[in-house]
């Protein structure tokens, strides 16, 4: 008969500092549990805590789970903690069950007499191992869950898997976007990154392993889609360009209209003009850019193994065609304000519009860890601050309150001046202006109650 299972998405706490002010995408994750466990026979629904007004007890008390499964990141530990409670206390028969990356790298600090099982590795598979052996189909422990002292599982480089049920998020669907990226798609066409810069945390996720699904698999999956915004989650999408080459020809060949929003790396931006020139032409339309620093011996001591020169032919070339960058940015945790003034004359003289801005975050798991843990200022524990926003580190050379103070500033006169908005009206009209407007406002009074607090 199958079990009952209620997958969540958690709400962000108010303390973090919030991306979903500027975007709230699909929870691809539990999309695709719910396609690979409903395919077994179990019935599944998705509840998305961002948008839902609706508490969790309403939800247990009216769909009665047998299995609660709930993901998130690390600002979202203590939220998922206190879920589990809640169903726990509803209940004790319930199992509960935690996943997600920061699980997977860091699943000690799921540890609670709330949660039954922590996915430590392939999510799909070890989520139908725990239902397998709930229902007596399987005995003894899924392989892949954490238990202390026990070795990390090996991770699964295949993804043979079903693709995910987009239609359990239906109702709350028009709320998804990316910034201008309207009703916008999820798709992961890749796991892990061939790159190895020092500050990243996603390549732990895979174990510094890289694999790519099949570009047939991935054009099938999109001819189901239905929106015609498609955010490629992969890690970098631009790797190999005879894969993206082939993956234009494949769009072309098979009349797919879609816009695309990617990441990808500056390097290969720079060296690979005609394959951004061809992308273009089949639906490229934004790349978010890892450009990190204005200043060489900073992308090398994040081993990113690109330099200033490169990052400005990549913003270039992106220019040319028209496809925006949204550049992604380190401070420095030695920066003084004539670092921060360099960075904004830099970004300035490039043309960007938008930027995210984030102190260097030495997250656990990552090899700046260790060279930083001393110098916290926020506890490991207050996982809601560890958003990529918050400073969790003391600066070298300015105060804290300095350090918010130059991060607003350089926000305000990149993104928030007259020339920015109007091109934005210009090229997004402005209802989509304002919305992000409005959005960025409610990010920045979170920044300004930082720089009141000094901490
Ligand atoms: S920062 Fe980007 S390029 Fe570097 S390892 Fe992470 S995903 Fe790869």
């Amino acid at each position: 008969m199958g079990l009952r299972v209620l997958l969540i998405r958690p709400k962000p706490h108010k303390e973090t500092i919030g991306l979903q002010n500027v975007m709230i995408c699909e929870p691809l994750e539990l999309e695709y549990i719910s396609s690979n466990i409903e395919a077994l026979g179990h019935k599944c629904v998705i509840i998305d805590m961002i948008p839902e007004k609706r508490k969790i007890p309403y939800f247990l008390e009216h769909l009665r789970p047998d299995v609660v499964g709930i993901t998130g990141y690390i600002s979202h530990v203590n939220i998922m903690k206190d879920y589990a409670r809640q169903v726990k206390r509803f209940d004790p028969t319930i199992v509960t069950i935690v996943g997600g990356v920061h699980a997977e790298v860091n699943p000690g600090d799921f540890a609670s007499k709330y949660i039954d099982y922590i996915i430590r590795a392939n999510g799909i598979r070890t989520f139908i191992d725990i239902l397998n052996r709930m229902e007596g189909k399987e005995t003894g422990e899924p392989e892949c869950v954490y238990h202390r002292d026990t070795p990390a599982p090996k991770k699964e480089t295949v993804f043979p898997y079903l693709y995910p049920d987009r239609d359990k998020v239906k109702r709350y669907r028009h709320i998804y976007y990316y910034m201008f990226h309207r009703n916008c798609s999820l798709i992961k066409t890749s796991f892990g990154c061939p790159y190895n810069c020092k500050f990243c945390f996603c390549r732990q996720i895979t174990d510094d392993q890289y694999f790519a699904r099949p570009l047939e698999d991935i054009i099938n999956e999109l001819k189901q889609i239905r929106e015609s915004e498609i955010y490629i989650v992969d890690d970098d999408f631009l790797v190999g360009r005879e894969r993206i080459l082939k993956f234009c020809e494949l769009l072309e060949k098979n009349r797919i209209h879609k816009k695309y929003l990617i990441y990808g790396r500056a390097d290969f931006i720079a060296a690979n003009e005609d394959v951004i020139r061809r992308f273009k032409q089949v639906g490229l339309r934004a790349v978010i850019v890892g450009l990190e620093s204005c200043d060489s011996r900073q992308l090398d001591d994040y081993n990113k193994r690109t330099n200033v020169r490169i990052n400005e032919k990549a913003c270039a070339i992106l220019k040319k065609y028209d496809v925006e960058c949204y550049g992604t940015f380190i401070l420095g945790l030695d920066w003084t304000g004539k670092d921060f003034f360099a960075l904004y004359r830099w970004i300035k003289k490039l043309g960007l519009v938008f930027v995210n801005l984030q102190p260097l975050t030495p997250l656990r798991g990552t090899e700046l860890y260790e060279k930083y843990k001393d110098r916290f200022i926020i506890r490991e524990d207050e996982y809601e601050k560890w958003d990529l926003a918050h400073l969790v580190v003391k600066p070298d050379r300015i105060s804290v309150r300095m350090f918010y103070f130059y991060t607003i500033l350089l926000y305000y006169l990149i993104t928030v001046n007259p020339a920015s908005g109007w091109y934005m009206i210009r090229k997004y009209g402005l209802h989509d202006t304002l919305k992000l407007s409005v959005g960025a406002f409610m990010v920045s009074l979170q920044y300004f109650r930082k720089l009141i607090e000094g901490r």
